[in-house]
């Protein structure tokens, strides 16, 4: 027998599980289970994602056998549904829907009503005996699949449909008759032979093949390629179909359809949520075309379905012990499931949701933790409105609040535009009638949205749970008039004017609101106290969950002294990277620096050196008492010295300008000496050039002066009985020798100090590992140094050999044409750099068995990268203060999922290859210049 490709559920028992999500999809999975369970689910068959990677291996030509088994499992659902599929008295229909492994929502297509043709839509009014419901579902089926699967646009179609409702003098869909319906039908038909020179299929046959086809094609659909970019999800994956027997919610009154969350996907709340409208169809409720009812409404309409819809939410969350979401039709009174999968949440209802499991005894602590994503986590810290300041505001009007948080920001009335305004570096607030899945790009852009119709499970509230966007949606207050106004209320607002919306109370303002510190961070700068934040209770109580379980610790990159408040606030372990050079920009002393090193003679540069110390001493007792005995890793001087110094160019315009307005010839004078002395110190390549240890080596003096005042400021602290043991970092280090050279300065600095102080401390010297050339021989170099910290934001620019501050410009377009995966900047190169940071633990660990290992690029804020660093078994990451809640999480989560792949069975391990990639997609933290972050 050939490969199986289809496979069939209905009438209590399904040929898949809810395990096969991987071959039948996310919704085929979810049909299965659902049929096994025995819940009302219509009979239907998943043909396997496996299909449709064969599909396009072959040229777009079926798999052999896929199209027999699609039709002899066309003949169950025929059985089961005693109907005949085309047949003209007693017609089945069918739906095809697309159904990828990870939820990619609205971004592949769908038909409804496949199997309606001239004859059958006659036996579908005679077995309904409702002449209206099937010609109006008939004038559905064309307009759908006539854009679709046909590529009519669907503007044509609504145009027609306007028309005949003005012609005809009624506003709503639900108000054309039988007859007006029919007459659609005609004209629809008309439209599509004229654009496409082609006959409306009248062949049932043919339009299921057809709708197959389209919705394999949908995976290579423009949306639906940008959506597996932004979330990494591989195009090898392909999409399962689904062809399900229709249930009707268009048949009156008493049907209807909808969706429903298990608990509220917002904010986590434990109550059974949803939308739904009645006498509708399919996707009305997730387009967000009309705005829907509550759910709780059907407990009126239609209190029987109601009930069994209760019964069906509460029995599938004990079965899946996660919140699903449902979608569902009813029929005449009659409910039947459609769908149900891991709904997607927001990062605050993650949260929660999982510590309230833990508490209902639902999930243990660690499923609690590999339950939240660790990017959602920084929901936790969005900023919120500034509540004196927002409470002066009156609102413009209100929406549902779909994505909590806040964002003030310009107005963009097209996702288009959205780009290009955020590009230009402004704040963006996108503004739409509805978003559709072709507007993902400006959804990206902007910070948060606001949509004139939809609800809670539209696609704006859909899209904005899950890139953590602010959204408020279905505020009717608004009515976006053209590409460039929109009035909000009474007032009228263009392309470019300041909105704020509250995504947590669903408030739309006019202006620019000033935004806050969210609650976390309140709490954690002691402006707010525990016991009031119910938020920080529980972002507290997950990452206390997740110390218990991590093996990896964590540290923060932190300059000042209140950005290490922050990080311990956070829970950091100590500094895994004080940028020295970010205390020479203050005010105060950036003078004093440039003339350091504008000074010629060693002498001179030492003058002002001496000036420094003072100040850089007290920098390093800061940090030193917030740290409160964790370690603290200094590095060195790093950057290429003119990034102290005016830009060369601006020097030129500003002498240009000074000689034409006659200017003072000394301060003429002054300026050209400092030009020349730019010019002279002008690099072609300042990455590669007088940078890092070749600082310290070619200008010994500033090695001395920071040696000394790190050195004195432990010194300090010790008399204060406060036991320091700073850690030393030489950046750059390519060979042994630079590593010798440095240690040995500082080692004599050191000695000097604590004989002038009378102290013996203990200290560490250590080195970045960030060029391979370091890597390859980190034998060598750890012969001399104590401690190895990967700085992969140069070890990945000197590895690809891709410059960090302009690689953007082109790693977009490799991921676009699929030579990279994801930005080597944001994401550890595992395969690469991590092999380099590999041979360089080995070898440091053959010199020095008890090296200290750590990374302090930017990848160490990561989760993904974090996974790779316990992997390889460093002793600590280093991420920015913010992002330590994260790593705490991301660490824990590495350490469960080692213990899970140590318990897998090697049959099982098979099974769980996609696990390797989350199922819900996280957002990866942005390709940002790690240079521009400095
Ligand atoms: C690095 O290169 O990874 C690093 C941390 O140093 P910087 O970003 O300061 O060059
Ligand atoms: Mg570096």
């Amino acid at each position: 027998m050939g490969k199986k490709y289809v496979y069939y559920f209905g009438d209590g028992k399904a040929e898949g599980t809810g395990h096969m999500k991987e071959l039948l999809g996310g919704k085929g999975a979810g049909l299965a289970e659902m049929t096994n369970l025995e819940i009302s689910v219509p009979p239907g068959f998943t043909i396997s994602t496996d299909a449709c990677v064969e599909y396009y291996k072959r040229g777009k030509a079926y798999p052999p056998g896929m199209m027999e088994e699609a039709l002899h499992a066309l003949k169950r659902v025929e059985r089961s549904m005693a109907a005949g599929f085309g047949d003209a008295d007693n017609p089945l229909l069918v739906s095809v829907r697309s159904g990828a492994r990870a939820s990619m929502p609205g971004m592949m297509d769908t038909v409804l009503n496949v199997g309606l043709t001239t004859k059958t839509v006659q036996g579908l009014a005679a077995k309904t005996r409702n002449e209206r419901f099937a010609q109006d579902s008939y004038r559905r089926f064309i307009s759908m699949f006539g854009s679709i699967v046909m590529g009519v646009s669907r503007e044509h179609f609504e145009d027609i449909l306007k028309h005949k409702k003005q012609d005809l003098g009624v506003t709503q869909d639900t108000h054309l008759d039988a007859k007006a319906l029919k007459e659609l039908v005609v004209s629809f038909k008309d439209l599509v032979r004229e654009e496409t020179k082609r006959e409306f299929p009248d062949d049932p046959l043919d339009q299921l093949r057809m709708a197959i086809n389209a919705v394999f094609s949908s995976w290579y659909g423009a949306r639906a390629v940008t959506y597996r970019r932004l979330y990494s999800i591989p195009d090898s994956w392909g999409t399962a179909i689904n062809v399900v027997a229709m249930v009707f919610g268009n048949m009156g009154e008493s049907s209807g359809t909808g969706v429903a969350f298990t608990r509220d996907p917002a904010t986590g709340n434990k109550a059974f949520f949803g939308e739904c409208l009645m006498n509708a169809q399919g996707e009305d409720v997730v387009a967000g075309i009309r705005t829907p009812l509550p759910v709780t409404q059907l407990a009126k309409t239609v209190p029987q379905a109601y009930k069994e819809l209760e019964t069906t939410y509460k029995k599938l969350e004990r079965h899946y012990r996660d919140m699903l979401d449902l979608e569902f039709t009813i029929q005449e009174g009659k409910l039947y499931m459609l769908q149900t999968r891991v709904g997607k949440r927001t990062g605050i209802a993650a949260v929660r949701i999982a510590v309230d499991m833990v508490k209902e005894g639902v999930i243990s602590k660690k499923e609690a933790l590999q339950r939240i994503a660790p990017d959602q986590l920084a929901q936790y810290l969005y900023p919120i409105f500034d509540p004196k300041e927002e409470s002066h505001c009156t609102p413009l009007g209100k929406g549902l609040p779909a994505g909590p948080g806040a964002a003030a920001g310009k107005i963009a009335l097209t996702p288009d535009r959205a780009v290009e305004m955020k590009a230009a570096g402004n704040r963006v607030v996108l503004v739409r009638q509805e978003t559709s899945p072709d507007d993902i790009h400006g959804m990206n852009a902007a910070l948060g949205f606001l949509t004139a119709r939809g609800g809670m499970t539209s696609h704006a509230a859909v899209v904005a749970r899950q890139m953590g966007k602010v959204c408020v949606a279905g505020c009717d207050a608004i009515d976006v008039q053209d590409a460039q106004t929109v009035r909000i209320g009474t007032q009228i607002f263009r392309e470019g004017d300041y909105l704020s919306i509250n995504g947590s109370t669903g408030n739309v303002y006019g202006g620019d609101i000033p935004v806050m510190e969210s609650e976390v961070t309140q709490v954690l700068q002691g402006k707010l106290e525990t016991s009031k934040s119910e938020k920080y209770q529980l972002f507290d109580t997950v990452l206390k969950w997740a110390d218990e379980v991590r093996r990896l610790k964590v540290r923060a990159n932190a300059d000042v002294p209140d950005q290490a408040r922050i990080a311990r606030a956070f829970g950091a372990e100590g500094i895994g990277l004080c940028r020295t050079e970010h205390m020479f920009f203050a005010e105060d002393r950036i003078p004093i620096m440039q003339k350091m090193i504008l000074a010629r003679k060693r002498e001179d540069r030492e003058k002002y050196l001496d000036q420094l110390l003072p100040l850089q001493k007290q920098d390093f007792i800061g940090l030193y008492r917030e740290m409160k005995g964790f370690p603290v890793t200094i590095r060195l001087l790093d950057p290429p010295l003119h990034e102290f110094l005016p830009k060369r160019e601006e020097l030129m315009v500003e002498i240009a300008q000074l000689e034409l307005t006659g200017g003072t010839p000394s301060v003429i004078e002054e300026r050209k000496r400092l030009l020349a002395r730019v010019e002279e110190l002008h690099e072609f390549n300042p990455m590669l050039g007088l940078r890092g240890c070749r600082l310290g080596i070619t200008m010994p003096e500033i090695t001395r002066m920071q040696a000394r005042a790190i050195i004195e400021a432990a010194c300090e602290m010790a008399k204060e009985g406060k036991k320091i043991v700073p850690e030393i970092m030489i950046p750059l280090v390519g060979m042994v020798s630079e590593m010798k050279a440095q240690k040995d300065l500082i080692r004599d600095v050191a000695q000097d100090t604590m004989k002038r102080y009378n102290m013996k401390l203990s200290y560490l010297v250590g080195t970045m590992i960030e060029l391979p050339r370091a890597a390859v021989t980190a034998d060598r170099i750890a012969e001399e140094a104590e401690f190895f910290s990967f700085g992969t934001n140069d070890l990945t620019q000197t590895t690809f050999g891709f410059s960090r501050d302009d690689a953007a410009k082109f790693v977009d377009h490799y991921k676009t044409v699929n030579i990279l995966e994801s930005d080597p900047f944001a994401v550890l190169d595992r395969e690469g750099v991590g092999a380099l940071m590999r041979t360089a633990i080995s070898g440091g660990r053959k010199s020095r068995p008890d090296i200290k290992l750590g990374i302090c690029g930017e990848h160490g804020g990561d989760p993904s990268s974090i996974e790779f660093c316990h992997q390889i078994g460093l002793d600590y990451v280093s991420c920015s203060p913010y992002r330590v809640g994260i790593a705490r999480l991301a660490a824990a989560q590495a350490t469960l999922t080692e213990q899970d792949n140590r318990k897998a069975t090697p049959v099982a391990k098979a099974s769980t290859h996609a696990s390797r990639r989350p199922s819900r997609p996280v957002k990866r933290s942005t390709g940002r210049s790690a240079r521009k972050k400095r």
